[in-house]
């Protein structure tokens, strides 16, 4: 993988690769629902179970849990977008970040993970994988001597998010994949918050996950994730033996695949726009004298970093936290926002065209216990706001200045 961050654009990179047309000449592609597929002659069946076919290798389609037609155009879009080899989507996100590591790990083996993440992964991590052998060793994303001491000869995987959930907080992606890679080590990345707007294979990461419940897809109406990565590690997660693709049931749904590459020809016009709302949102509450953890503010701790990780042009992303000081100040301001001045949804989730909030500490993060949240600056008091693209800039900065300004001045 190149680590030429310099000019890479993940909008024209799709664009170069997307030469799919439907069956007949339609400008969508068709969606190939079937499960299985015939062969047509009797001794190609065992090639392709033997891996001596394959549908880019004078083989065909076999069985859709595998390969599928539909899946495999989005999969290559999604491989351009990121600069990867290969890219293989799965059913949600979750499904991306359980096979992506257990295809790496075996029961004995180690994790040294950022502490901010989502707090799904942090459950799958901190509880469920070590039902199965499998710890990990949590250290504050900016700390990379920590992440260094925390390596063990074991330690199979350094994890992280591009930024943090919910805090922002931005690892050294370059740094990290440096040190992963003098022990040995794959850096995995989940790069949810940020497409477009950044590209960690681009800094040294071994394997960037997504869901793309969220900013990919656009629409919150569906479930969906990917892993990008080498041609090498995709074929391994498609062993017939050992593939977690393969054998943990991950597969993304054709219809899901064909409404996703719909909505990727836009991904970068939301991302843009999301990028320049948040900002302006960001600016205003700053102005406001509120704490606003936002990457694009030259306040944010990582303000500097970021200049070193965004690809030019696509703005500092969607998501911002405001530091409500505390927990009933943050449900208020939901509660008046929502149902007074009309700005936003309270739900979890982001990457909608509509503003959405939540409480991290009492929602996406609550499975991260409190003396955790604490070490990665994670109060009970923080909004997470992720900013729509809806109604204009201008009437949705007066909203949340008129909820805001009844809230904190009460
Ligand atoms: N990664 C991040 C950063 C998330 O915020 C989430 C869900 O909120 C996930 C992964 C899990 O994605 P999914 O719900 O598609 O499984």
């Amino acid at each position: 993988m190149s680590q030429d961050s310099s000019h890479f654009d993940p909008e024209l990179a799709i664009t170069q690769v997307r030469r799919e047309f439907g069956e007949h000449g339609g400008v969508a592609p068709s969606i190939e629902r079937s499960s299985t597929f015939t062969v047509m002659e009797p001794g190609i069946m065992p090639d392709i179970f033997d891996g001596k076919r394959s549908p880019d290798r004078e083989g065909c389609y076999l069985y859709s849990r595998h390969f599928n037609p539909t899946i495999d155009v989005l999969d290559r879009y999604l491989a351009a977008m990121e600069g990867t080899e290969f890219a293989v989507g799965t059913a949600s996100g979750m499904a991306a970040i359980s096979c992506a590591l257990l295809q790496l790990c075996d029961a004995g083996s180690h994790i040294v993970s950022s502490s901010t993440i989502y707090g799904g992964t942090h459950a799958l991590l901190a509880q469920l994988l070590p039902r199965h052998g499998i710890q990990t060793s949590f250290v504050h994303p900016r700390d990379i001597g920590a992440f260094e001491a925390a390596i063990q000869p074991n330690t199979k995987v350094i994890y992280a998010e591009t930024m943090g959930n919910p805090t922002l907080a931005i690892p050294n992606i370059e740094a990290l994949a440096n040190l992963a890679h003098k022990h040995g080590i794959q850096l995995v990345v989940d790069n949810t918050f940020a497409p477009m707007v950044m590209s960690p294979a681009r800094h040294g990461a071994d394997i960037v996950v997504y869901s793309m419940t969220k900013y990919v897809n656009g629409a919150s109406d569906l479930l969906a994730g990917c892993i990008c990565c080498s041609r090498e590690f995709g074929h391994s997660l498609y062993d017939l033996q050992t593939g977690c693709a393969m054998l943990l049931g991950p597969t993304m749904d054709p219809r899901v695949a064909f409404d996703i590459m719909q909505r990727l020809p836009h991904l970068a016009i939301r991302m843009r726009e999301h990028g320049r709302r948040a900002l302006a949102i960001a600016e205003r509450l700053q102005d406001l004298g509120l704490r606003v953890l936002y990457p694009g503010l030259s306040t944010h701790p990582d303000y500097d970093l970021a200049q070193t990780l965004v690809n030019p042009g696509y703005g500092y992303g969607g998501m911002l936290a405001l530091d409500c000081e505390t927990q009933e100040r943050a449900n208020e301001l939901m509660g008046v926002l929502q149902n007074e001045v009309g700005f936003g949804l309270i739900a979890v989730s982001l990457g909608y065209f509509d503003t959405l909030m939540s409480v991290s500490s009492c929602s996406t993060s609550s499975e991260i216990p409190d003396e955790e949240q604490t070490k990665m600056g994670l109060n009970p008091g923080l909004l997470r706001l992720s900013v729509g693209i809806s109604g204009s800039l201008e009437s949705r900065l007066a909203q949340i200045e008129k909820g805001v300004k009844k809230v904190f001045s009460s």
